[in-house]
């Protein structure tokens, strides 16, 4: 058989580059090594997390009562096995659902192994040993990434008592108490799952704050509402052993400004250092696909490697490590393979934490801002001054919005609170559209909503917020 595009990888990158193509009108084949479709995302990342995140945030809320609301209800018991069946459930109907839209555009969808011979020409192995060739005009490499290991430190992950975030999405019972390793995006919706859940919860980080990436100051107050939670956090500390022992297991850390060392014991331990791009067996020295310095392939601004006919999308090239943004990268590459224009926007890719409150972000934090020498101007609203958050008990955290000193124009939005998922989208469009604090500020938003906050935030830039 012979296609115009082979797409190495199902997860949103390669799903979404294939369904856009075969849309557009071409010949699309994908490969897939998992026994179903959807990647990282939707088998063991966003998708069962946001599953467990929803599931175990119902239990929390119900397990603190509703008094204040005027009515009470008894203490929630908890079933694991059924929570877990639920997750299960919210997996098949997704992955079961890109099968259902290769099918309905008719892409040729194989599962097995996806090893390039040569450019033009992919083998399919599949879990049998049964091998076949795929003919191709193009071929897009979209391999995902791996769970990262601690650097310079072995780890023995079993999935039981040394896990990653694979092994923290099907504990079958509630572990007493928990250490993560890293207070990134991963480790602190984990955290928030088993916390909830009933763990005791202890965050390892080797910088100095969480989501070391975001704004600081939104970072501060998320570090500081995790703790009014339960969940304690270790800073500055760099992880030199994880061993399991009689209990469970033990971590072994370094005050980075000390050189103290210390151990620490839990029931499991997560490692949630990150993760990397993922190359195994794809081929690629076969015919010289070059990588870059952090193992990524490496690509130009139209996602062309350096071999003709071979491109390369989501996580396993450079730029953030999400689902929207290789979805993005996919969409846009069957664009350019079908000769139209396409491009994608990396300085409005937002970012979220899925915790309760949630943290979002898009474009440039303070830090980024000042250290790139541009003048800005803040605007900062808090939920204890919305009358919908107080409405709804959601008062935690503020909206923060950054806009150029000298024209205006908004730089980047940042949210801690209850819905900031779904607000941040109308400071990405506005960014989108090179818009200002006063386009956001003038603009009527419907009342009483928490979005009302974004404007608030915006008004505080331009003029003066009016419920402060
Ligand atoms: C716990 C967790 C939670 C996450 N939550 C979020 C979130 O809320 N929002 C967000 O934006 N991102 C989230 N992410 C990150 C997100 O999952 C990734 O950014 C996204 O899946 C990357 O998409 P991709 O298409 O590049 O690769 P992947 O989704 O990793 O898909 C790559 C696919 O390629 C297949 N493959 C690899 N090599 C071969 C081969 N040689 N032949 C055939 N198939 C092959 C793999 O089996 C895999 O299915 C999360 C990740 C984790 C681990």
């Amino acid at each position: 058989m012979s296609y115009d595009v082979v797409v190495i990888g199902s997860g949103p990158g390669g799903y979404g580059c294939a369904i856009k193509a075969a849309q557009i009108g071409l010949k699309i084949a994908v490969v897939e090594k998992r026994p179903t479709f959807g990647g990282t995302c939707l088998n063991v990342g966003c998708i069962p997390s946001k599953a467990l995140l929803y599931a175990s945030e119902v239990y929390a809320e119900v397990n603190r009562g509703f008094d204040e609301l005027g009515f009470k209800v008894s203490k929630p018991n908890l079933d694991l096995i059924k929570m877990m069946d639920y997750k299960q459930l919210v997996i098949d109907s997704n992955t079961n659902g890109v099968a259902f839209l290769f099918k309905k555009n008719k892409i040729d969808a194989f599962i097995g192994m996806g090893k390039i011979l040569a450019t033009g020409k992919v083998e399919v192995t599949a879990e049998n040993g049964t091998k076949q060739i795929l003919k191709t005009r193009n071929i897009v490499i979209a391999t995902g990434s791996d769970i990262a290991a601690i650097p310079g430190v072995e780890v023995d992950f079993d999935e039981k008592v040394i896990v990653s975030s694979t092994g923290a999405l099907s504990f079958e019972e509630v572990p007493q108490s928990i250490i993560i390793v890293g207070a990134g995006v991963i480790g602190s919706e984990l955290g928030s799952v088993w916390h909830r859940l009933g763990a005791k919860v202890e965050v390892i980080e080797f910088l100095d704050k969480a989501l070391g990436t975001m704004d600081g100051e939104i970072s501060k107050q998320f570090q500081k509402l995790m703790e009014k939670q339960g969940i304690s956090y270790k800073f500055g500390a760099k992880v030199i052993d994880v061993k399991k022992n009689s209990r469970g297991a033990v971590v072994t850390f370094k005050k980075i400004q000390s050189d103290e060392v210390k151990k620490i014991e839990a029931d499991v331990v997560l490692v949630a250092t990150g993760r990397c791009p993922y190359t195994e067996g794809v081929g690629l020295q076969t015919v010289g696909v070059a990588l870059d310095e952090c193992g990524r392939v490496k690509i130009d601004g139209h996602w062309r490697t350096n071999v003709r006919g071979i491109y390369a999308i989501g996580d396993v090239v450079k730029g953030p490590m999400l689902a929207h943004k290789a979805a993005s990268e996919g969409i846009t590459v069957a664009e350019v393979l079908a000769g139209q224009a396409g491009d994608v926007n990396f300085d409005v890719i937002p970012s979220v934490v899925y915790t309760q409150p949630e943290v979002a972000s898009v474009g440039r934090t303070e830090e980024e801002l000042r250290a790139a020498g541009i003048k800005y101007k803040i605007g900062k609203f808090p939920f204890t001054a919305s009358g919908r958050a107080r409405a709804m008990m959601h008062t935690d955290g503020f909206v923060k919005i950054l806009a150029c000193s000298r024209t205006d124009r908004v730089l980047g939005g940042h949210i801690l609170g209850f819905g900031a998922s779904e607000m941040i989208h109308e400071i990405a469009i506005l960014m989108e559209f090179g818009g200002s604090s006063e386009d956001l500020g003038r603009t009527c938003h419907a009342h009483p909503t928490m979005s009302e906050a974004v404007r608030e935030a915006a008004l505080a830039i331009f003029a003066k917020p009016i419920h402060l």
